[in-house]
């Protein structure tokens, strides 16, 4: 392992100019509740916040067409239908939609720049993570897709192996398809199952191109699932392809939508499972890529009782001053949110009280997130030379 260089965090308050307005469920208060409860409890303290510059034709034009970039320009002026999954429910348009969307790119490459040029060997943006736009289309509130940007970006600079963990609870689609014919990305994504979830997409099925198979991988996990059989499907998966895969850095989307509390979706993790999470990827980045970890966040609508408390751990695992959960939450910060909704009845500590222990896989079907464990294995695991049924692979 080389020397260690610290943690970049990307951050400024102009990112929180991605808001799609009214009461879109991606509201900007998450980011800034987030940075506040970090502050608070001393997360922050001594770190200066890496400010990113908006991305640039050029950069954004490594994943997105000019047509679809241009579209994006004009859709504020517009009267008409500018196309693009743009106008939208899921996707409004709004003032500064281009400049506010090529920020987050730009915080993206921001943290990418740190790790390629030695400043950091971890970095976060936690703005970022948009991971379901397109080319050619904005998808599920995400205009310009930072994480295939980024990961594009560090192919040209410096990497040609890079593994994107995707944990969101949502399928990453859109940086599965930027990358499916690229045998040097390997894209893994942890989401709910297709048949019950947008986009409705990322089955087992899907491997990657003709020139890339088996670097596509999906787990696709039944609405319901807990801490516990989530932790066992992916490091009954996720570490071996590492190991096979050998990749220099890993850049991991962060989404806290698998919450049980998430009103988007089915899945029923706790804070707590999150936490765990964030240890393990820092775990898997220390083992398999000398410690090189990209970090952007994602989904998670939860906003004030979930995504704060999520995500403070996760920039508390990147900057190694892991927070325990029984940790209170402080009194002015609870305060701030109280002002916001007077209603809300928030969480005294920051965890949800669970236990996070899980039994590891052991090759056979004693539980029922083991058929899916079993699927992935048999249709990914050969693929990288490794045995599908042998538990130590
Ligand atoms: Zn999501």
């Amino acid at each position: 392992m080389g020397d260690r260089v610290g943690a970049a965090v990307v951050w400024d308050p102009a990112l929180l100019g991605y808001d799609l307005g009214g009461d879109h469920p991606f509201n900007p208060v998450r980011l800034e509740l987030t940075m506040r409860l970090s502050r608070a409890l001393g997360v922050l303290d001594g770190v200066e916040p890496v400010a990113p510059e908006p991305a640039g034709d050029a950069e954004i034009g490594r994943v997105h067409r000019p047509d679809y970039v241009a579209a994006v320009r004009e859709a504020p002026m517009a009267s008409w239908d500018v196309g693009h999954g743009l106008g939208t429910s899921d996707n409004p348009v709004f003032d500064q939609m281009h400049a506010a969307s090529a920020l987050v790119v730009g915080g993206s490459l921001a943290a990418a720049r740190c790790i390629a040029e030695g400043r950091a060997d971890r970095a976060v943006n936690l703005a970022g993570g948009l991971h379901h736009a397109m080319p050619d289309r904005a998808a599920g509130f995400c205009v310009y897709n930072d994480c295939a940007v980024a990961i594009s970006w560090l192919l040209d600079n410096g990497f040609d192996r890079i593994a994107y963990l995707d944990v969101d609870v949502h399928h990453g689609d859109g940086v599965q398809t930027v990358f499916s014919d690229d045998p040097r990305v390997l894209t893994v994504s942890l989401h709910q199952h297709p048949a019950t979830l947008w986009p409705g997409t990322g089955s087992v099925t899907e491997l990657g191109g003709p020139g890339a198979q088996g670097t596509s991988v999906n787990v696709p996990l039944s609405p319901g699932t807990k801490d516990a059989e989530w932790l066992r499907a992916f490091h009954a998966t996720v570490p071996s392809l590492l190991g096979a895969f050998r990749p220099q850095v890993l850049v991991t989307q962060c989404g806290v939508d698998t919450h049980v509390e998430d009103p988007l979706a089915d899945l029923a993790l706790t804070v707590d499972g999150h936490r765990e999470i964030y240890r393990t990827l820092r775990d898997l980045a220390e083992q398999y890529t000398d410690g090189k970890w990209l970090v952007m966040g994602g989904g998670g609508y939860e906003l004030l009782r979930v995504v704060p408390r999520s995500w403070t751990h996760l920039l508390a695992t990147v900057l190694d001053r892991d927070i325990p959960v029984e940790t209170s939450v402080p009194v002015d910060w609870a305060t701030t949110v109280r002002k916001l909704s007077p209603d809300v009845v928030l969480p005294s500590v920051m965890g949800d009280g669970v236990d996070v222990a899980f039994q590891r896989w052991g090759g056979g079907r004693e539980q029922p997130v083991d058929t899916v464990i079993r699927d992935v294995r048999r249709a990914v695991f050969p693929l990288h030379g490794l045995d599908p049924d042998d538990p130590r692979d």
